[in-house]
């Protein structure tokens, strides 16, 4: 079997293509919607995501900034910009870039920004909805997970899900919007006992460990649905390319679908965050 070869890029394209008509209404109206992205350090990983998720907006025909801080400002400083932005009738969504630099309380930073401008989805506000059912803002990458199941014709009610990874940002909101979309979810992260007894169980696996080609052909369900969220640069001495948490040679002839790394979760990431920038400033349009 050979998988079917889940394309992000495009689905992003498609989606961004979708949005120009909803961004140009509401800057007809005067509400053009409008995203901060808040950078410390000089991370290189994060430097590039910060470009990435700036041009896209500019693309899509959002207005954006970007406010760089030097790796040791004071945290004060940063959390009476957010005060400002917080207040600020232009700026519908508001991202600090993590990771933060250790003297930083990421917790505090993120419980600063309003929960109506939280685009990221990380704010307990938003956590809590999604994990009540009822979202309001999801973290971008896992709803780029969903969006890219659902417009595959992916059924996830019934079916078994595996995620490896807890995080906050991506495995934990990725268990709960596969338990609100019906399947039965099994979450494994690093002390979990016979990782590959769970995943050959899963219909529809999630790979977000952050190892590259950690998931292989037969940790996989002849037929399953696998996701790969992981992005990790391979070592110089291995061609210093892109690879994902998934073996992908080997899993293409398992799997029923696959996702690519790059060109699959990838570019629906920063596609949802446009989505949701935009969504906050519908919301406020309509107040
Ligand atoms: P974290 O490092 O925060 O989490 C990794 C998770 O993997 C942890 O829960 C950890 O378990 C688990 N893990 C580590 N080793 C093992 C193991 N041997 N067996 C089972 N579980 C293990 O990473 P993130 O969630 O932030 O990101 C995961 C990957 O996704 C990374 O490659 C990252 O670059 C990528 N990513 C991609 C995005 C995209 O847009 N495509 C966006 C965000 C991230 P434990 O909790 O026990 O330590």
């Amino acid at each position: 079997m050979t998988a079917q070869i889940l394309d992000g890029k495009a689905l992003a394209d498609e989606l961004r293509a979708s949005f120009k008509a909803r961004v140009a209404a509401l800057t007809q109206k005067g509400h053009r919607p409008g995203l901060v992205v808040i950078l410390v350090g000089e991370d290189p990983a994060s430097q590039v995501y910060v470009r990435n998720k700036v041009s896209a907006c500019e693309a899509a025909g959002l207005y954006s900034e970007k406010i760089v801080y030097p790796a040791d400002v004071a945290p004060a400083v940063v959390l009476q910009k957010i005060a400002e932005l917080n207040a600020a009738p232009n700026i519908h969504g508001i991202l600090v870039q993590l990771p933060l630099p250790p003297h930083f309380d990421e917790k505090a930073v993120l419980e600063a920004i309003s929960a109506a401008k939280d685009v990221d989805g990380f704010h307990a506000e938003n956590v809590g909805a999604l994990a009540q059912g009822n979202p309001r803002f999801i973290p971008c990458t896992p709803y780029g997970v969903v969006k890219l199941l659902e417009k595959s014709g992916i059924e996830l009610a019934g079916k078994e899900a595996v995620v490896i990874g807890r995080s906050n940002i991506v495995g934990k909101p990725m268990a709960l919007l596969l338990l609100n979309a019906g399947a039965t979810v099994t979450v494994c992260h690093s002390r979990t006992r016979d990782l590959a007894f769970h995943t050959r169980r899963a219909d529809v696996l999630v790979a977000a460990i952050g190892k590259p080609r950690f998931v292989t052909a037969e940790m996989v369900k002849p037929g399953a649905v696998v996701i790969d969220v992981g992005i990790n640069r391979l070592p110089p001495e291995a061609g210093g390319k892109l690879c994902g948490d998934v073996d992908f040679e080997g899993v293409k002839e398992v799997a029923r679908a696959l996702t690519p790394v790059p060109g699959g979760v990838g570019p629906m990431t920063i596609t949802m965050l446009l989505a949701n920038t935009i969504e906050a400033a519908e919301r406020e349009a309509g107040r």
